[in-house]
């Protein structure tokens, strides 16, 4: 019987990968435990894999890293710890002559204290050798293309303390882009888990960036542990940060397959207040809206501002529900409705559509989340095919599960097929709890607060676009129209336009929700299976097939790093793409 080590190795060596001189190198070695066998499966991979990095795997039990390997890849990454202390003259001599030669060095494993003098010298640090344990990062004050997502000294917490090696000396060409902090609470849970440690309370460095020669090396001190769950977990905050070290890393121009930044306005439970000025007023300041209506609400008027932004291509309707306590097949908090009452009321929300000349999309935004599993056939025969959110089909919201849907098991930030039906894709792009609605407790609606707080309305809604597009999703601003109604004309159109100019700098690509479901399912359904760069000339292959035009991410630049957006087009079994 195989042991679950060497079933996890064999994963992570059959894990997809890219072949060409544009491409990663992750290097593991098998020798290492379990442990770090799972920090490369659940929290490395996965995250390269969605954030379209091609890479190739490197398993150092076999054999010394050979510098030809380094010089045919735009970086290499050190994905687990224990590894720098049984690296061979030959592997860290290959990193050296990679770094002259632009090679970039992510490491994730930040022992460098049991590391040889050769790569301790290569990198310029000196450690204690007992680590830190810390549950909080700050990130820097001065900016860095690593923390753009983050506000200046912006602070992270976790669950419970995770190792930081403790950098004591560092050349003076090191820049710090996070530092752990250690507080009196740090320090007594410290005093209790590793021995010989009684620091002064204090920040210390947790990850930090230097040119080498034409390279350029991020290091870690954080234990890349962080990306699982039992400490913090992916589409938390610290996504970026590791896709970021990667992205300024490498060697460029660097090609990668990243969702582009898609942003979408949602916005539930509409019923036509204000006649749909406010809906107006969103798509003239230049977002696309995917408004939720109640078909039985819904009056002559607002349906016809509807139509005319769906008709423009700036607005695109979906069926939330009949009205607020009538789902389309779900008993309302209790149970799926029978299969005929479905199908009736999908025929009557047929009807409403056509008779009111509205398109239906093929995304559904169930009211409530609860859907019935009946659903999914009357669904289809309209032609639709995506779900927004993880509720299982005839589960009431109170008995919802995590399905653990892909990338990483999150049920904000995550794309997979139906577990009922793989003709369906589920997908969602938001924050927990209550700040998956930006006005929520901001407006005077309900009583919530006693004024509408614009300030922080403003900073909620650019945070939940930012957080989206930061995890590599798309970025969503999603509300409730009872909210909005609380709001005046000219306070609404206000707060609109000063997300969309905070946002500005992520070059957002604003997008109606079936264009983002037709870019997820091409995403699911093809990969980048190979990348070349020649100087400046790139040719990139896929495989598999597209519903809808592709765009590559092209990296380029040295400190000031741009990302531009290439279209690929669409494709059908399989594509070369050259520029
Ligand atoms: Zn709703």
């Amino acid at each position: 019987m195989k042991s679950y080590k060497e079933l996890i190795v064999e994963e992570i060596t059959n894990t997809p990968q890219a072949k060409g001189n544009g491409k990663l190198l992750v290097l593991m070695d098998s020798r290492a435990s379990f442990s770090e066998m799972l920090v490369v499966r659940k929290g490395v991979l996965p995250l390269l894999a969605h954030y379209g990095v091609p890479f190739a795997i490197r398993d150092l039990a076999g054999a010394p890293l050979q510098t030809s390997e380094v010089l045919n890849s735009r970086c290499v990454i050190i994905a687990h710890e224990r590894m720098v202390r049984a690296f061979s003259k030959g592997t860290i001599e290959a990193l050296k002559v990679g770094l002259a030669h632009g090679t970039g060095l992510v490491n994730l494993d930040g022992d460098l204290y049991h590391a040889s003098s050769e790569l301790k010298e290569l990198l310029g640090i000196s450690l204690q050798e007992a680590p830190l344990l810390t549950d909080s990062l700050q990130f820097s004050q001065k900016p860095h293309f690593i923390i753009r997502f983050k506000e200046p000294g912006q602070r992270l917490s976790w669950k419970r303390p995770l190792t930081l090696y403790w950098a004591e000396e560092m050349e003076d060409d090191w820049q710090v882009v996070a530092s752990g902090i250690m507080g009196k609470e740090q320090l007594i849970v410290a005093r209790h888990l590793i021995p010989e440690i009684a620091v002064v309370p204090g920040q210390y460095p947790a990850i930090a960036v230097k040119n080498e020669e034409k390279g350029k090396i991020v290091q870690w001190f954080l234990s890349p542990r962080i990306f699982l769950p039992d400490f913090l977990g992916h589409c938390k905050g610290m996504d970026d940060i590791l896709a970021g070290s990667i992205i300024w890393a490498t060697k460029k121009p660097f090609i990668y397959n990243s969702f582009p930044p898609f942003v979408v306005f949602r916005i539930d439970d509409v019923s036509g207040a204000k006649g749909l000025r406010w809906l107006q007023t969103a798509a003239e300041v230049g977002f696309k809206c995917a408004p939720s209506i109640f078909i039985d609400r819904i009056k002559g008027d607002s349906l016809k501002v509807a139509r005319k932004l769906q008709e423009e291509g700036k607005a695109e309707v979906s069926c939330h529900a009949s009205s607020y306590y009538e789902l389309m097949g779900f008993k309302f908090g209790y149970g799926p409705h029978k299969k005929e009452a479905v199908a009736a009321r999908y025929e009557k929300m047929r009807k409403f559509f056509a008779q009111n000349r509205l398109r239906i999309p093929k995304t559904w935004n169930p009211h409530w989340g609860e859907i019935a599993l009946d659903e999914l056939s009357e669904m289809k025969k309209l032609g639709a095919r995506y779900i927004l959110g993880h509720f299982l089909p005839d589960d009431a919201k109170h008995g919802r599960l995590n399905w653990n849907p892909k990338p990483y098991g999150s049920v904000e930030c995550f794309y997979d097929y139906s577990p009922n039906d793989p003709e369906i894709i589920r997908f969602a792009s938001m924050k927990a709890g209550a700040e998956q609605d930006f006005l929520e407790g901001l407006t005077v609606f309900a009583g919530h607060s006693d004024r509408n707080q614009i300030d922080a309305i403003i900073r909620r809604g650019t945070e939940q676009i930012t957080w989206g597009l930061s995890c590599g999703f798309h970025g969503q601003l999603l509300t409730h129209e009872q909210k909005i109604a609380v709001i005046s004309d000219e306070d609404w159109e206000m707060i609109l336009r000063a997300i969309k100019e905070n946002i500005e700098k992520f070059n957002p690509k604003f997008a109606l929700l079936d264009q983002i479901a037709a870019y997820i399912e091409s995403r699911m359904s093809s990969r980048l299976k190979s990348v070349n760069v020649e100087e400046s000339e790139l040719l990139a292959e896929f495989e598999g097939n597209t519903l809808c035009d592709m765009y590559l991410t092209r990296a380029d630049g040295d400190e000031e790093i741009s990302l531009d957006f290439i279209t690929v087009g669409k494709f059908k079994n399989d594509a070369t793409f050259s520029a």
